[in-house]
């Protein structure tokens, strides 16, 4: 398959391109391999993006609810058609398993387009009865939004940030992560094959600084970030210093619970999911799984015997559970998370270094890796490492865990596993995250809000929630009888 796209960046119904910024690459990260050179968008591509997208918003408000929806949901069905190219082209692009983007990546931003596209004939404003004279409200987009995704779900992020955002009557600009830069084209392509007016959805290419330049923006009404919390503090303070609105969807260190009553195999399959899938690459994984100390050796057991049985190799190969990480720097920064586990004392259960793969040569792969009797304090428990490094700690008493549980700067997601209804609903009431799981592990169907509490984010995207942070309301009071004045 030719990864490489017609064009670096996607701009009023087109593709463009800045033969003068700086190169970008997109390696398959299985090898190592280029498979697509593009170039940073330049000050005259910034330009031109904001402003065939303010025309286009334009027209695009003044285009009737129910025909935006219609597009949105034509744009779902050319991902699904596409889905086998889009999540090979994704595949090579994250190194992300075939077998996982066949299912989770276009399938997922297809939803998304669907369920806003569904949304989009009754957003609404209210009546407010004035006793007489009365109010309306109306909800109105808010212009020109700005889009900046992460790479471990490029085109499902993109999707979660423009189907609500085009649903309102906004236009986008996105800009993907610079290490991932290939599937946003293709959506914006999908988007322009069903309908969409050129300057309503475009994709422009770059690195922090264009994402930078794009916030500050005189332009962009608002912006929408996926990524790590110091960039997150970044792109608030720039937003802030700009008056720009925010959503922030940031980075996670989240407990999965399991209670001694759990059926353990549920949560040993929660667990392996929660810290393996996409190589432990997912925002709300739970990277401190909080066992029982009365189940603690039958859950290690089977969570070492059923990691054994994952199949790590070519992520093109549709048998294969675990691909590489998405890069050098990324895998640099995950092994040595592996050796400050074993620094720290915490007792590596499997995995915990580099992995092989005999057909592959230069591939970023690591071991599934596990740690037992891992305390609050070690620094794999409360950092962020984004793979697939699971820590398991011991707990006694439901307050206790709780407490520990909640002793995080973040507040992304948390799950729970126990067969107790009450304490299932009472754990969850504690916890401090803005998703959570009972008796399951992340799952994100598109009906859901989804976003973070305390570090981990502004705002939720997903649901009917993510309508608010999409929109305006302009409130309207219509005088029915006289006006009085003082004089
Ligand atoms: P990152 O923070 O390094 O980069 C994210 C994006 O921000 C990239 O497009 C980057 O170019 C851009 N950027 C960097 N500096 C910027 C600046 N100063 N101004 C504007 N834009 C700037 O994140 P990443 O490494 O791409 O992704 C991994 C992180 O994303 C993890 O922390 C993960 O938890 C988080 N994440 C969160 C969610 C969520 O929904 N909460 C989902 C996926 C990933």
């Amino acid at each position: 398959m030719r990864a490489q796209p017609t064009g670096s960046h996607y701009i009023n119904g087109r593709f463009h391109d800045s033969p003068n910024g700086a190169e970008l690459v997109s390696i398959f990260p299985a090898t190592g391999e280029v498979i697509a050179k593009l170039n940073a968008a330049d000050d005259e591509t910034i330009e031109l993006a904001m402003s065939m997208a303010e025309s286009g918003q334009k027209i695009w408000a003044a285009t009737p609810p129910l025909e935006r929806g219609r597009v949105l949901q034509k744009a779902a069905a050319i991902l699904r058609e596409k889905n086998r190219e889009l999540s090979v082209l994704e595949t090579l692009d994250t190194g992300k398993p075939l077998q996982e983007t066949l299912v989770a990546d276009a399938a997922s931003g297809a939803d998304c387009l669907e369920y806003f596209g569904n949304l989009a004939g009754s957003l609404t404003g209210e009546h407010i009865d004035l006793g007489g004279s009365f109010a309306y409200t109306k909800r109105e987009p808010l212009g020109v939004c700005v889009g900046i995704g992460a790479w471990n779900y490029p085109v499902q992020i993109a999707c979660w940030k423009a189907a609500p955002a085009l649903a309102c009557g906004n236009a986008m600009v996105f800009k993907p992560s610079e290490v991932t830069p290939l599937t946003a084209l293709r959506l914006a392509e999908a988007l322009t094959e069903a309908g969409l007016p050129a300057g309503v959805f475009n994709v422009v290419q770059g690195f922090g600084d264009v994402g930078a330049k794009l916030i500050a923006h005189p332009k962009t009404a608002k912006v929408s970030l996926t990524g790590s919390v110091p960039t997150g503090s970044k792109v608030a303070a720039l937003a802030g210093e700009h008056l720009k609105k925010i959503t922030l969807e940031l980075g996670g260190k989240s407990p999965l619970i399991v209670f001694e009553d759990a059926d353990i195999e549920n949560a040993v399959s929660a667990a392996i999911n929660a810290n393996f899938y996409s190589s432990g690459q997912i925002c709300s994984n739970g990277t401190r799984v909080f066992v029982h100390s009365s189940i603690k050796q039958a859950f290690l057991k089977r969570l070492v015997e059923r990691t054994g049985n994952a199949v790590l190799g070519d992520p093109l190969n549709e048998e294969t559970n675990i691909g590489p990480l998405v890069s050098k720097p990324q895998l640099e920064k995950v092994l040595s998370y592996m050796r400050i586990g074993q620094d720290e004392g915490a007792r590596l259960v499997c995995g915990g270094g580099a992995a092989e793969v005999a057909t592959l040569h230069g591939g970023y792969f690591v071991q599934p890796t596990v740690f037992a009797d891992v305390t609050d304090q070690m620094r794999i428990a409360r950092e962020e490492i984004f793979g697939p490094v699971m820590s398991v700690l011991d707990f006694e008493t439901e307050d206790e865990v709780l407490a520990r549980a909640n002793a995080t700067e973040f507040g992304l997601a948390a799950g729970v596993f126990t067969k107790d209804i009450q304490r299932a609903h009472r754990v969850i009431d504690s916890l401090q995250a803005g998703t959570c799981w009972i008796n399951t592990y992340n799952l994100t169907p598109i009906e859901m809000p989804f976003g973070g509490y305390k570090k981990s984010g502004v705002g939720r995207e997903n649901g009917h929630a993510a309508i608010e942070y999409y929109s305006q309301i302009k409130s309207v009071y219509v005088e029915m009888n006289g006006v009085e004045a003082p004089f």
